[in-house]
This record gives C-alpha cells, structure tokens and sequence, in this order.
C-alpha cells in the first residue's frame, strides 16, 4: 500500500506541498478548516488530487505517514494536538519541498525586513541571468517550483512559524535581519522560543554555506555565543568595525569578502537606516553567489522596493504622499520616521496589538509637524500624543484621513501612511489599506 501524506491548509503552501507529495508517488489528502479558494480548489481537483474543506476528519488524517502543516495553523488547533498525541511527525512544506532538490537555497528570516530584503535578493539574481525562484512567504511555493518549475537557486522568505517545523533543511546561505518581539501570542508570551524559532533558520548549515546577520542585534549576538556554528560567519554593521564582512563608512557601502565591492551610499534605491541592513544583507548574498560588482552595483541602484513599504505614491502641489503600510508594529514606524528628510504629517492608528509608543516620541517630535489617527479607537493615540502640542486629526475613513493630512501639510512636506498598527478595523487588510491611501493621494 502507498504511504499516505496529508495537509493541512489549502492555500499557497498547502496545494503546492499536495502537487509534490503526490508527483513524490504519496497518496495525498489535503484537509482545511476553512473554504478552499476556488483556483486552489480547481488545482488539486484537476489533479485527482482528494481534499476536503470545512472541517478536519480525524480518522483520515490520523493515517497519515507525515503532515504538513501551515504556517497559518498553530500547535494548538485541536487537530495538530490530535496528530502529535499520535506521534506522527508534522513537518513544513519548505522542509518537505527541501527533501527533491539539491537547488542552491538563499533563506531570509528576521521580525523585520524580510520581504524587502527577499524582494532585493531575488532582484540581484534575477538581473544576473540567474535561474532563479523567489518562495516561502511571497511568490510560488516552494514545493509547486521544485515539483514543476524548479530553478537552480530559490530565494526563500522564512517566517518563524515555518522554521517551527524545519528539520533536516539546510540553508547554504542564511540571512538573519533581527529579533524583536512579534507573534508572542504563538509562542506561549515567551521571546525565548520565538527566538529559538529564528535561530533554526543556521541548523545543518555546513562549512560550505554562509549565516549573514546584522552583527548589532543583542539577541543574536546572545544567541551567537551558544551555539556553535558551523557556516561561515558573515556579519554587516552600519559601522566599520573589526571582522564585519559588509560596512557603511564614510558614505560608501562596503563589502570586504569575498570579492570586494563599494559603492556610494547615495547611490542605493533603498533609503531609510533600515534599508541599510537590508541592502548590506542582500549584497552580501549576491557578493557570496558569485555575482559581478557590475551586477550588484547596478542592481543595488534601481531595485523600485515593495509595495506598501515605505513606497513612494506622488507629489501633488509640493507634498509628498509616501505609503508604508506594511508598518502594522512601533519598530517599523520608527525606522519610516527615522528616514524622514522633510517636515512629516504622520497618519497612524487602526488595531493595535499592546503598542507602547515611546519609543517613537522623540522621532515625532523632532520630524512630525502634524498627525493624523485614523482608527475606530483613537483613544490611546490621543492620551499619548496630543500633549506633544502638535496638530492633530482625529479620522475613521481613508478619505477623511487623506483629506486632512493634506490640508495640514504645506508644500516641501511629507503625507507618511506608517500606522504602528494592524489595519482590521477599518480595512480588509493592510494592502486594502494601501491602495486606499494611494488611490485617494493620487486624486487629490
Ligand atoms: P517583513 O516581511 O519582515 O514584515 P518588510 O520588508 O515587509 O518586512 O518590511 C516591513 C516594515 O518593517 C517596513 O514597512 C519597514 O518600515 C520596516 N523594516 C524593513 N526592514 C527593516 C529592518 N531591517 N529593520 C527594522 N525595520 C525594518
């Protein structure tokens, strides 16, 4: 009889895992909670592929040799606590898709960056004639590439929930932006197991591969010192300091390893301190691949960013209207703000998850000369900013919101969408929330 294979979550991940498992000669079961969207609906039935939705049948998926489990569904949905009292093994779709390819793979993990730093990665290699795919949290999924569409690199954006089941995977080249504390509800409130969480994304790397990291984070340079790690070590500062493989000094980007590489720091795409680490992390990545400074440099200079991530919208009489949606925590708001050049009006609000917002006081103070809130609950941001003595708007629509930013803001100014918070409340998501924004900035 076959071995059976069953997923849980039909999505990205979850149908491209099915397509492998059952190419892999598994019989496969595919098994959601939820409905199943219709074009993933249509991928597994296409394939004769067995799934179920709206439920999860026990008895079915208690057979299985191994899960594969979304990233979506934590450990303690009834089901998965069903398949570990039963002692099968639940692993990711990245850890099974890793088992058919001996493909080159360049991880990304951090509690920020990583999409811009994947995005900027993949856009180097790409330029560089590269075979190359881009999965893990954006573009296909790993599985689906490798099953019917494998590349001889993968550029890979890793969240903490799929290192939590990655095993036997290997990086051969690892990047770790940061850890700051995200996601503490999934991890028991304790930063020590989202941390050892992120720190997987260096388990079975070998001498032959690479661990690039951001040498000034304190939780890495602790976690740095107990394990013994057998990569080569790649840290970037944006301080020259001893042993630092990439370096800002003097307004040029350096690379000291291995092959050398500079290029003046005005010249990059990406502006903000934050963006720095990204750009060092990801030239490093291409330096370590064996692609040309030529290469680098240029792609390092028109790379256009990410949607949503501190993206430049349009002027409209003097104002500049910048989207950063994506900025659903304080860390991320603060590094928009720190990368601030002109007065600023400042749009925040929406759901927030515990923010404390002191650590951005003195960034509003100095660069805000207006703030927007926009949010069913304003209360908070009113009790903790309006002392500041600054203008203030209280909104609960984006055109409200666009409306009165734009009246605040006189020419030379910025209109910055950078929220600190999830965008629920009033939007579907925070990309509704973004091209709300943009839309209503360009019709101004
Ligand atoms: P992720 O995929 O990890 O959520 P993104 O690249 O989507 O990260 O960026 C999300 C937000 O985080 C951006 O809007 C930006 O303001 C902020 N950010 C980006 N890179 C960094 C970094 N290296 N350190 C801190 N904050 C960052």
């Amino acid at each position: 009889m076959r071995e059976l294979i069953v997923i849980l979550g039909a999505a990205e991940s979850g149908v491209g895992a099915a397509v492998l498992a059952q190419k892999q000669g598994y019989d496969v079961f595919v098994s959601d909670s939820s409905a199943i969207k219709p074009h993933y609906r249509e991928a597994l039935t296409s394939r004769g592929i067995e799934w179920e939705e709206g439920r999860h049948t026990e008895e079915r998926v208690l057979a299985a040799k191994e899960v594969i489990k979304s990233p979506g569904i934590p450990d303690t949905a009834p089901i998965v606590r069903a398949i570990h009292a039963a002692g099968i093994p639940v692993i990711s779709e990245i850890e099974f898709a890793g088992r058919y390819t001996d493909s080159k793979m360049i991880c990304i993990t951090g509690s920020n960056g990583k999409t811009t730093t994947t995005s900027l990665i993949y856009h180097i290699f790409r330029k560089a004639g590269y075979d190359v795919g881009l999965a893990g949290n954006i573009g296909r999924s790993l599985a689906l590439q490798v099953a019917e569409d494998p590349h001889a690199y993968y550029v890979i954006e890793l969240s903490s929930f799929q290192l939590d089941n990655m095993y036997d995977f290997r990086a051969n080249i690892a990047v770790l932006l940061n850890i700051t504390p995200d996601h503490l509800d999934r991890y028991q409130g304790q930063m020590q197991l989202y941390t050892d969480a992120k720190m997987r994304i260096v388990q079975n790397q070998t001498k032959d591969d690479a661990f690039i990291y951001w040498n000034e984070d304190p939780i890495i340079r602790r976690e740095l010192s107990k394990y013994h790690i057998e990569s080569r070590l790649c840290p970037f500062s944006i301080i020259k300091r001893d042993g630092m493989i990439g370096y800002i000094a003097d307004g040029e980007y350096v690379i000291e390893h291995p092959t050398p590489f500079n290029m003046e720091q005005e010249e990059l795409a990406l502006t903000g301190k934050h963006n720095l680490y990204n750009s060092l992390a990801a030239g490093i990545a291409a330096d370590i691949s064996g692609i040309s400074n030529e290469v680098i440099r240029a792609s390092l200079a028109d790379f256009e960013g990410v949607e949503h991530r501190l993206e430049y919208v349009c002027t409209v009489h003097g104002v500049r209207f910048v989207n950063d949606s994506k900025a659903t925590n304080v860390d991320a708001c603060w590094y928009a703000l720190e990368s601030q050049t002109q007065p600023t009006i400042l749009i925040l609000g929406g759901l927030d998850k515990g923010n404390d917002y002191e650590s951005i006081r003195e960034l509003v103070q100095q660069k805000c000369k207006g703030l927007v809130y926009l949010g069913v609950d304003n209360a908070k941001l009113h009790a903790f900013f309006d002392p500041l003595g600054l203008p203030v708007a209280d909104t609960r629509s984006m055109a409200d919101c666009v409306r009165e930013a734009y009246a605040m803001a006189r020419p030379g100014y910025t209109v910055l969408l950078s929220p600190c918070c999830a965008s629920f409340d009033l939007f579907r998501n925070m990309e509704d929330r973004g091209e709300q924004f943009k839309t209503l900035a360009r019709s101004l």
